[in-house]
């Protein structure tokens, strides 16, 4: 089999992101698939979520349901989405989390900058 540089190229840095970021890659696909992540290892990956919900903590609750993040920005860790349980689990299974940015993507990649458009993308989901 003949691979050409530019494939070699690809391989190398697939095979680096994989060995290399084992947290970034194996352990977000472990707790979509399983549920199952630790504690620690959340914290550690994601403190910034951690943060928020901790602060958000002081908000008022709602019966029957839970508080969304739709940013975990320090401006937005108290500025919170009130969701039924089904609602918020068919939110986040049509978003994605944006680490660098700290909000989430629709499926397409495009991101929910503000909270209107997070409300607007995620209750078209519930029509
Ligand atoms: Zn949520």
């Amino acid at each position: 089999m003949i691979i050409s540089n530019i494939e070699m190229a690809n391989w190398n840095v697939m095979t680096t992101f994989l060995l290399c970021t084992p947290e970034v890659v194996f352990l977000p696909l472990l707790k979509r698939v399983s549920g199952l992540i630790p504690d620690k290892i959340y914290s550690y990956l994601y403190p910034e979520k951690v943060a928020a919900q901790s602060a958000a903590n002081s908000l008022p609750t709602q019966e029957g349901k839970h508080k969304h993040h739709w940013s975990y920005n320090l401006d937005h860790w108290k500025n919170v989405i009130y969701l039924t349980p089904s609602e918020h689990r068919l939110a986040h299974y049509y978003i994605r989390y944006d680490q660098e940015r700290m909000m989430y993507r629709r499926l397409d990649g495009t991101l929910l900058a503000t909270k209107s458009e997070h409300l607007a993308y995620i209750n078209g989901l519930f029509k």
